[in-house]
């Protein structure tokens, strides 16, 4: 448990996803505290993506309530929730969901498009992602450029200059470098660490790969905070 105070806490949280297989899981107890990083691990399939979805209020628990920065989302709206999400939480997904064909410029600012205040944080927001591109590690003329040509290491830089825009305090990332080769995962989660304490943001981290936990300030295995039960098909 981190010291200072949360930014995230889960209480009491159950979810079980309809139809075949009806996966369900349980979050009993769980919360990060403010600028902590934290590695949460587990085998594929241990409810890790599903665990993200209901701290990003894309699904909404049958019980228990997720505070984030003292909000329980899942008592908001869906519209309400919506905006809620654009401004409090940069999203890193395991396939990076950038629009092909857009620039990278205009992927980038999508994020404060729903976020008056993340967007009021940013004076000149191209400026601020030329600046993000740079300090990730891309080439100069990156933001021209259309999303769908650039590299996959290149594509995960840019999505998680997405995220970090307007300094959002939670930065959620999904596995996010699994489809990277080792030597590009490690420049990438050294950018993101970096570029995480630049804004201030809290980082919660997914992955089943173990070999990352030094890096973080703590490191929880979903099998210690989650119970879950799968139906026979
Ligand atoms: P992880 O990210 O740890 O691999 P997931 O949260 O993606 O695990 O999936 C856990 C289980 O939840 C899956 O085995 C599946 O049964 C179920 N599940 C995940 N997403 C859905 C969905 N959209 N609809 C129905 N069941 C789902
Ligand atoms: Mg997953």
């Amino acid at each position: 448990m981190g010291s200072g105070p949360s930014i995230l806490a889960l209480k009491g949280v159950s979810y079980r996803w309809s139809g075949r297989g009806s996966f369900a899981l349980d979050v009993p107890a769980f919360s990060i505290a403010t600028s902590e990083r934290v590695l949460l691990l587990g085998e594929s399939g241990s409810g890790k993506s599903t665990l993200l979805s209901l701290i990003c209020g894309t699904i909404t628990p049958h019980a228990g309530s997720v505070l984030l920065s003292g909000t329980d989302i899942a008592s908001l709206s869906a519209g309400k929730r919506d905006r809620f999400r654009a401004e409090h939480i940069g999203l890193i997904f395991q396939q990076f969901n950038l629009l092909p064909y857009a620039t990278v410029l205009d992927n980038i600012l999508l994020s404060l498009r729903f976020a008056p205040q993340r967007r009021a944080r940013v004076a000149h927001p191209q400026q601020t992602a030329q600046k993000l591109c740079m300090d990730l590690g891309l080439p100069k003329d990156t933001l021209t450029a259309q999303a769908g040509t650039l590299s996959v290491g290149q594509q995960q830089r840019v999505a998680a200059a997405r995220a970090l825009i307007g300094a959002p305090p939670l930065i959620i990332a999904d596995e996010p470098t699994s489809a990277l080769d080792a030597a590009t995962q490690a420049t990438f989660l050294d950018l993101l660490f970096e570029q995480t304490r630049n804004a201030g943001s809290t980082l919660l981290m997914v992955s089943h790969d173990a070999r990352l936990a030094p890096q973080f300030d703590r490191v929880v295995q979903m099998a210690d905070i989650a119970r879950t039960a799968q139906a026979a098909a």
